[in-house]
């Protein structure tokens, strides 16, 4: 039986790891890529906890070279900021039954592309791996997690199904996600309370555990909770603040994605983060002064 092509949209750490273990488990993938262009013969995996850098296949191209109604499946793995004009980019080339699976962290990225794609699936993967580049096509998995997967319009939850019965197939955990907003809110929490501090101070997770810092990340978690109360969302039973403390615990030697970011001398997805929570914030006539203060601090200084 012929395995339905996956396009992944960046050819980036998560692009090539997503495409990666999907060739690896028998289907064919094309990457697009923009401006650093991996080798098409050349692209490797290193698997987590594995040493050897292990082949993969996929054909390499760019967006305008796509032939028009030639994709039907397509991962969206370009940084927050990118994303929707990205898809854009490429919407010549889907088909008209095509569904649209996006892994970008934070929130507004996915709402943006669902609003604006909404004839197609739109299905968001809130995703815990890790994955880092070593150069152009190869990927190391660095970081073990769970990707959970779940619909963002009507016709994503007619796909998810079968969408995710191939995922399945990849050596990369996945699971089905019935309430996938509230899982993006859970992660993006904890992304506010954590990453632009560490990004501002240039400092490991586990650095935030000194008495200055970690008053911070309670305010921070504070007015989250109230934005999130005020949206009716679930909060954990034992409160924000909490929780953040045993993530940053559990992580304490991770730089978190934005501290890399910075050190990489790339522009942050805070407008994505701390930014996506000063907008609800906003609307619901919410005071957020902590969270205005990091996300001020992060755009001055690194954009
Ligand atoms: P990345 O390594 O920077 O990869 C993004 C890729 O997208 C880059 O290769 C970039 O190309 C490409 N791109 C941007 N616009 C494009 C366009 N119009 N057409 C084609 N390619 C385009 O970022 P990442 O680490 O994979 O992260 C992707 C998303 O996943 C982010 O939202 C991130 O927060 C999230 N995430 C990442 C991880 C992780 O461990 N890496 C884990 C969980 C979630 P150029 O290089 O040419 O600019």
């Amino acid at each position: 039986m012929n395995q339905t092509r996956w396009t992944v949209l960046g050819a980036g750490s998560l692009g090539c790891l997503w495409g990666g273990y999907l060739n690896m488990a028998g289907m064919p993938v094309t990457l697009i890529h923009r401006h650093s262009v991996p080798a098409p013969d050349n692209l490797t995996l290193t698997p987590f906890q594995g040493n050897a850098e292990i082949p993969f296949q996929a054909e390499l191209t760019t967006a305008k070279e796509c032939p028009t109604e030639s994709i039907s499946q397509l991962i969206v793995a370009t940084k927050a900021p990118d994303a929707l004009d990205a898809v854009r980019g490429i919407a010549h080339a889907l088909t008209p039954d095509a569904a649209i699976l996006v892994l970008q962290n934070g929130m507004g990225a996915q709402q943006a592309i669902a609003e604006a794609f909404n004839d197609y699936a739109i299905i968001a993967a809130c995703i815990t791996d890790g994955a880092y580049r070593t150069s152009p096509g190869h990927v190391v998995h660095a970081g073990k997690g769970v990707s959970r997967i779940g619909a963002l319009n009507e016709k994503g939850l007619q796909a998810e199904a079968a969408v995710l019965a191939q995922l399945q197939k990849m050596d990369l955990a996945t699971e089905h996600c019935p309430d996938i907003y509230q899982a993006l809110w859970n992660k993006l929490a904890i992304n506010i309370a954590i990453n632009g501090l560490t990004a501002l101070d240039q400092c490991l997770n586990g650095e935030l555990r000194v008495p200055a810092r970690l008053a911070r990340v309670k305010k921070l978690c504070q007015e989250t909770e109230q934005v999130m109360r005020a949206l009716q969302l679930s909060l954990p039973e034992e409160g924000l603040f909490y929780l953040a403390q045993s993530v940053i615990e559990g992580t304490a030697h991770n730089r978190s994605s934005m501290l890399q970011d910075t050190q990489k001398g790339k522009s942050t997805e805070i407008e994505y983060i701390n930014g996506y929570l000063l907008d609800q914030a906003h609307t619901l006539g919410i005071d957020t002064p902590e969270n205005q203060a990091v996300y001020d601090a992060v755009i001055a200084r690194f954009h």
